[in-house]
């Protein structure tokens, strides 16, 4: 194993305070992977503490230097690629082409912020009556504590990491208690690159509510970026209200599928393979609700049906498998309920449907005549089902794909220009017109409704961890 199994706190590896450890498996098998660190209460406290002392030194370090050290994390990310892969496959069950994508995903944070962390801009302007001058500066927002999931162990941790270091900011990283190995080689990583001790600090406190409101009440603690579910997301922007602690919030997803009349039907099942499969469908970005336009969905359903059917199963440690285990038996078993009940419900099962006796697995699934607005197509799926439902007018299409609480993205197939005029009637941060992967780097990815609250990544996800500040100047 490559990745240590303690806490990171003040440059030091260390065991919890009370010594106590929790279980991380793998979920091809459920066999023991790892005994990781418990963090108490304490222990992430002090991890605040060590971050708010390493702050004003590092907010002064030179950009350059704060940017070269995170160019020497994509350096070593980009060259250990594999290994990382390797790791993520082990705790999070994916299949070893999604951990690889991920790792690549996840390295190109730190290269792209690296770039950045040299380019944070100001203001400086005359006063309209001409007898002042306005000065703004961007400064470092302060301490940040730092959650994220375990579906993207990796990127949701560097897409954060890498901005808040750029902008200056200290960091506290919450993980997943599913994966708490892939951050801990992160952190490593940023270790061996030079990160000065307290400016990154690990813990994994398990549960993590009381732990996590006892670091949100910390006076230190200036900033909450989380990434998770809107359920967990509404509790934490409670319990930052308290001291008013800026928060941004990468949350659940429910992605509509539209494909629209005279569509390209060969592009679009393409296109729906990758928003369905990339990581297996445990994405907050995967195609959950499939719109197809009646005269279409005869041949749509056919021709999905067989590229899932096509998709081959099991263990990501073996590279060729496509589509991995779910990251646990819990999670495998929410979505057989949830497939179960749209039957139940009316829908046909076109494919799959049969839960494996061994690991977390669930099959490639196919559901056609899925009723809108039954629970598949209310709540995110997190797995490898195609719901389908038919439309016959755009108009009822739209207003289908914008019946949710959620509005971080959809997708949109058919004649380009119909299909740009249906996104920007789609009410979300993000929309893809006639391509199934958007995630970039350089893009500001985010949601709207509740899907969440500001962006991560492109230029955007910087001013997430700075504050402005205007000097007036009398002439
Ligand atoms: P989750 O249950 O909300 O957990 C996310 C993180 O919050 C974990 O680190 C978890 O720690 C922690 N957490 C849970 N309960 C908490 C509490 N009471 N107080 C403080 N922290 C708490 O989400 P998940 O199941 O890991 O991830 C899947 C969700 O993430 C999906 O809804 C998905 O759409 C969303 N997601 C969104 C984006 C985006 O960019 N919009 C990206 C990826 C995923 P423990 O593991 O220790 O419980």
């Amino acid at each position: 194993m490559i990745s240590p199994h303690d806490l990171f706190i003040d440059g030091q590896w260390r065991p919890a305070a009370d010594g106590r450890r929790f279980v991380v498996h793998d979920p091809a098998d459920g066999s023991e992977l790892a005994q990781f660190a418990a963090a108490t209460e304490a222990d992430c406290l002090a991890a605040v503490d060590a971050a708010a002392d390493a702050l004003s030194g590092w907010a002064t370090t030179p950009p350059r230097q704060r940017s070269e050290i995170l160019r020497t994390c994509f350096d070593i990310l980009t060259a250990e690629r594999e290994q990382f892969a390797g790791l993520i496959v082990a705790e999070n069950g994916k299949a070893y082409a999604d951990a690889l994508g991920e790792a690549s995903y996840a390295a190109e944070f730190f290269r792209w912020f690296a770039e950045e962390a040299v380019r944070i801009g100001g203001d400086f302007r005359l006063s309209p009556s001409g007898d002042k001058t306005i000065v703004v500066r961007r400064d470092p927002i302060g301490v940040s504590v730092l959650i994220t999931p375990w579906n993207f162990p990796a990127a949701m941790a560097t897409r954060k990491i890498a901005p808040a270091l750029a902008a200056g900011c200290s960091v506290v990283l919450k993980p997943a208690s599913q994966t708490p190995l892939t951050a801990a080689y992160v952190v490593e990583v940023l270790r061996r690159a030079g990160v000065p001790a307290g400016v990154v600090n690990l813990v994994t406190p398990v549960p993590a509510g009381p732990a996590v409101s006892a670091m949100l009440h910390h006076p230190a603690v200036r900033k909450l970026s989380f990434t998770g579910s809107t359920e967990v997301g509404r509790l934490l922007l409670r319990e930052a209200a308290d001291q008013v602690v800026s928060s941004s919030m990468e949350l659940g997803g429910n992605a509509p599928f539209v494909v629209l009349p005279g569509a390209d039907v060969d592009a679009a099942v393409e296109g729906a393979m990758v928003a369905k499969m990339r990581n297996g469908g445990s994405a907050c970005t995967a195609a959950n609700r499939f719109y197809v336009h009646d005269s279409l969905v005869e041949e749509f359903t056919a021709r999905i049906t067989v590229a899932m059917k096509g998709i081959t199963m099991g263990p990501g440690a073996d590279r060729s498998n496509e589509l991995g285990a779910l990251v646990s038996p819990e999670e495998r078993d929410k979505v057989a309920r949830l497939v179960d009940q749209a039957v139940a419900d009316g829908a046909t099962l076109a494919l799959g449907g049969e839960t494996p006796e061994v690991g977390a697995f669930y099959p490639p699934t196919v559901l056609t005549d899925v009723r809108h607005g039954s629970e598949i197509n209310q709540i995110e799926i997190f797995g490898p089902v195609t719901a389908i439902v038919s439309f016959n007018d755009v108009d009822e299409a739209i207003a289908m794909a914008n019946d949710t609480i959620y509005g971080l993205i959809a997708y949109v197939y058919g004649d380009p220009a119909q299909a740009l005029a249906v996104a920007q009637r789609i009410d979300a941060g993000m929309v893809a017109v006639n391509r199934g992967v958007l995630s970039d780097p350089a893009a500001p990815f985010g949601g709207t409704k509740q899907s969440g609250l500001g962006r991560e990544g492109s230029s955007e996800g910087i001013l997430e961890f700075l504050e402005e500040k205007y000097i007036g100047i009398e002439v």
